[in-house]
């Protein structure tokens, strides 16, 4: 049952139904296909886009952050240079200045005092300006101990200064960085062995440098980029400079005591960088400035190596991330307007479809119309389909072959009614033939009675019994004729009449014909008919024929002739065309009105009704002889003018 449904549901009973279902079926179907392909191709699209977008967005990133770390390293290097450039002119200027006091002291005493006491003198002033040079002598060390800028002995840059003692053993440089440990400046006072030493210079030192660091850290910790982005630096010692974006004041180290994190990230960092001079990338998870939960960021580090500081700068790949949801949310909203569009396309197809079904069904409605009111109106008889009116070939070619169907049927009506007439002509032609029949036979019978019983009489002479005999035998003559006639007649129609093919020779036979009628002829004193027969032939010519049918023909019409013929001439001819011999049987007779010479070769048919009182017959000669000649293998016909006499033809083959 469920299964009945369901084919009732894909072939339903109505074409407009089906057509209309199928239509909108292969159109949802393959607009949605082509909408998900679209859709599809899409996100494939997007898919790769985000891709290349992320990896993109990495790439810039990095070389941002890379750039980033550079300027602040080149903004060092150029602090460091200037710091450097600016101790160097402050010594030029103490030298210029000491020479200028000598130069003024010995113009001052030259030639007044002795060159002994103007030394003397020189001495003495350039020894309290070497006081102030001594004072201006500025060292740079690094927290660490390494030395940095050591003017009078370059030496030491680089070297680790922590085990540099004073004149009484005191570590002078590793008791700075005690005390710039926990104070931002200090005074240490120490015996320098050197005559040009002093405290106050240490002092110096350490307010330079610490200055510069912090001026520095100040200006990194200032340094602000898009997403949230900082640069960190970091001690090699593992002191953090700046963290997090700002100026480190705590005492945290990330080497010896930070958390398991802060150490993990340091000691990556530190790797990176010793084993990159021009710097390098790393991988690593740290919180987001105000934010608690790590997340992955990528760093690049490098090292100033002069100050031995780790500066980074790094960015979060979360950040892609957000920027990716933007573009979903854009692709989103492209795929919904692709959606929008699909369905839009969709119902404007389902529209125009809905359309051309309305249309289709109205033509093929008004194609189905006509041909049911062609068969509804069958009952009144069928009446040609006008082709022109269909709008479908189909409907047209269907109406072609109705068309045919009624030409044909209308043929076989035709040929019923006449099969019909002709069956009633038949039937009165029968009983016509009957009474004909009765007239015939009763006639000679007549005749031979009557004769006969004359003849029982005793008082007739020889002479008249000769006459009664004479006529009792001409009526029993024409007795047997009538009754061969018929039984010719019945055997053509029931196929038994057996025809014998053999070459006959013409000559001959002709020779019979024209003895025989001319005999004949001669007994008809009624008559005044010349009789010829005109042989345009070979003697030597045979006709394949059966002999007894050949003449039996040619007696029917030559006896016709006569009969028809009150004077005049008949004339039988043959003539050779071709491979065919043709006969020709004319007289110069009544003729057979044009109505009737195509009957005449019906079984009883006579042209003149009327014309039998006058000459008899049974109007089954011709009937025989058209079938005996069409068994011999040729054709019988006529041609004739009333009142001027008629032609019969026929042809047989050459033997
Ligand atoms: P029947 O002569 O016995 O009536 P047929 O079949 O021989 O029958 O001839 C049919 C009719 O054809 C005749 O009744 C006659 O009207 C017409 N007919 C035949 N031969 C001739 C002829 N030579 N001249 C005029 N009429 C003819």
């Amino acid at each position: 049952m469920p299964f009945i449904f369901l084919k009732k549901l894909a072939i339903p009973s109505k074409i407009s139904t089906y057509l209309s279902r199928t239509l909108i079926i292969i159109t949802v179907a393959i607009t949605l296909l082509v909408g998900s392909v679209l859709i599809l191709q899409q996100t494939i699209y997007f898919k790769r886009i985000s891709e290349q977008k992320s990896k993109d967005y990495v790439d810039n990133q990095k070389i941002y952050i890379r750039d980033i770390v550079k300027n602040e390293l080149e903004y060092i290097r150029i602090q460091n240079q200037f710091f450097k450039q600016k101790i160097d002119s402050k010594i030029r200027q103490n030298v210029y200045q000491a020479t200028r006091t000598a130069e003024s002291i010995y113009k001052q005493y030259a030639g007044k005092k002795s060159e002994a006491e103007i030394k003397t003198l020189i001495i003495a002033a350039i020894s309290s300006l070497k006081f102030e040079m001594e004072y201006e002598e500025v060292f740079i060390s690094s927290l660490d101990g390494t030395g940095v800028y050591y003017p009078r002995n370059p030496e030491f840059t680089g070297k680790d200064m922590r085990q540099f003692k004073d004149a009484n053993g005191t570590p002078v440089v590793l008791e700075e960085i005690k005390l710039l440990k926990t104070k931002e400046e200090g005074l240490i006072e120490f015996n320098h062995d050197s005559p040009t030493a002093k405290d106050s210079a240490l002092h110096k030192k350490k307010t330079f440098i610490k200055k510069f660091r912090d001026e520095i850290a100040q200006k990194i910790s200032s340094v602000r980029f898009k997403f949230g982005g900082y640069v960190f630096m970091n001690h090699m010692d593992g002191s953090p400079i700046v963290m997090d974006g700002e100026v480190y004041k705590g005492d945290l180290n990330l080497i010896t005591n930070a958390d398991n994190i802060h150490h993990r990230v340091f000691m990556q960092e530190l790797e990176v960088a010793k084993s990159n001079p021009e710097g390098g990338y790393f991988y690593y998870k740290w919180n987001k400035m105000n934010d608690t939960i790590p997340s992955e960021k990528c760093s690049y580090i490098q090292l100033f190596q002069e100050y031995n500081w780790l500066i980074g700068a790094g960015f979060y790949l979360d950040e892609i991330s957000q920027s990716i949801k933007d573009q979903q949310k854009m692709l989103r909203e492209e795929q919904k307007n692709s959606i929008l569009s699909v369905l839009f396309i969709l119902i404007m197809l389902l529209f125009l479809e809905g359309w051309i079904i309305y249309r289709f069904n109205k033509k093929y409605k008004s194609d189905f119309d006509r041909f049911f009111n062609f068969f509804y109106s069958s009952q009144d008889g069928f009446n040609q389909l006008e082709i022109s009116e269909f709008q479908f070939d189909e409907f047209k070619q269907a109406g072609l072959a109705a068309n045919q169907m009624i030409a044909h049927r209308h043929e076989t009506e035709n040929k019923l009614i006449q099969e019909h007439n002709k069956a009633t002509e038949s039937d009165r032609l029968k009983s016509a033939f009957l009474a004909n029949m009765s007239h015939e036979i009763r006639t000679p019978m007549n005749a031979i009675l009557g004769f006969s019983e004359i003849l029982e009489e005793e008082d007739q002479n020889d002479d008249d019994k000769k006459t009664y005999i004479k006529l009792i035998r001409k009526n029993g003559d024409m007795l047997l004729n009538l009754i061969n006639d018929i039984v010719d007649i019945s055997k053509i129609e029931a196929n038994l009449l057996t025809i014998k093919k053999r070459p006959l020779p013409l000559t001959k036979f002709l020779d019979e014909i024209r003895h025989h009628y001319s005999e004949v002829l001669a007994t008809r004193l009624d008559k005044e008919i010349q009789f010829r027969i005109i042989e345009e032939i070979d003697r030597k010519v045979s006709v394949l024929t059966d002999e007894i049918r050949l003449r039996q023909v040619l007696d029917n019409l030559i006896g016709n002739a006569i009969k028809f013929t009150h004077s005049g001439s008949i004339d039988v001819e043959v003539k050779i065309i071709g491979e065919r011999i043709q006969f020709s049987i004319s007289d110069t007779g009544i003729g057979i009105p044009i109505d009737q010479q195509a009957n005449i070769f019906e079984r009883f048919i006579q042209a003149e009704q009327s014309s039998k009182i006058n000459f008899g017959g049974t109007g089954l000669g011709l009937a025989i002889s058209k079938n005996l000649i069409q068994l011999l293998g040729g054709n019988l016909h006529v041609k004739s003018e009333p009142g001027k006499g008629s032609t019969f033809y026929f042809d047989l083959p050459v033997s």
